[in-house]
């Protein structure tokens, strides 16, 4: 294990959170259902907006138990998932191994550290980053950004995708999700740690990062799937280029 010198923008609150429920990430009735259910979604959006995952090398920053990581590798990214999770780690190398039979190439590698000290020793090595759903759990989501930026090769691609501050999020995420339908535990999110497109386009602009696209991300009851829509009331997701 590397010696992180980034642990500063870590919640260590948000860790042990989500180390506590790590043996939920690959039960698709369980905590991370809502993440299932949106999977197939933002895969697809990723695969086409970089033309295809095959052969791509690709960091998925904040990649939890691996429901990201491991689908684009199904495709055949060569793909790297970082967190700083012990447990949740552990479950996505267990899960790589049933699944290693089914990977194109290779199965995702996994590793404990942050966003900013991995940048520090694989600056520009990837052809893409993934940033999902992990923004809203730091303390300082610019830096975060900023080691996304640093991780990518010129002309490559970042995607980041969180979670708007507004009412209807909070009705929607927090009231409905956490405390109606009981679809994740009380106090998975934060009301203050949501992110409004304008912030996050505002952080995007201090990096090497363009946007190239903004979609929301919208919940649809009666098909039980998520579908990209206009709307960025509540989850939202980017695409950046960087430049140079
Ligand atoms: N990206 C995954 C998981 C999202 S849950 C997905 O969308 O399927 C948020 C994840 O971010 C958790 O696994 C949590 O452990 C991780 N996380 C929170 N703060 C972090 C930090 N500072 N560095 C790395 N990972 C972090």
């Amino acid at each position: 294990m590397q010696n992180d010198t980034f642990e500063g923008n870590v919640d260590q609150q948000e860790i042990e959170k989500f180390s506590a429920m790590a043996e939920q990430w690959w039960d698709l009735e369980g905590d991370f259902k809502p993440l299932h259910l949106l999977n197939p979604t933002r895969l697809d959006y990723i695969e086409v907006g970089v033309e295809g995952l095959f052969g791509k090398k690709i960091v998925d920053v904040g990649c939890g138990g691996g429901i990201l990581a491991e689908s684009m590798a199904l495709r055949g990214a060569e793909v790297t998932g970082i967190d700083m999770a012990h447990a949740s780690l552990q479950i996505a190398r267990l899960h790589a191994l049933e699944t290693a039979s089914e990977m194109t190439l290779q199965k995702p590698n996994y590793e404990k550290t942050t966003a900013e000290s991995f940048a520090q020793a694989h600056a520009g090595e990837f052809d893409v980053v993934t940033c999902m759903e992990m923004l809203e759990h730091v303390p300082n989501p610019a830096s975060v950004i900023q080691a996304c930026c640093d991780l990518v090769k010129p002309g490559g691609t970042v995607y980041f995708s969180t979670i708007n501050k507004t009412w209807k999020a909070y009705l929607m995420m927090i009231v409905g999700a956490e405390h109606v339908l009981k679809w994740v535990p009380k106090g998975t999110h934060e009301y203050e740690k949501f992110i409004r497109p304008s912030q996050l386009l505002g952080a995007i602009d201090a990096t090497q990062l363009k946007c190239d696209d903004l979609c929301g991300v919208e919940y649809s009851p009666f098909n039980n799937d998520f579908k990209i829509t206009k709307n960025v009331d509540v989850n939202y997701m980017l695409k950046c280029t960087k430049v140079g």
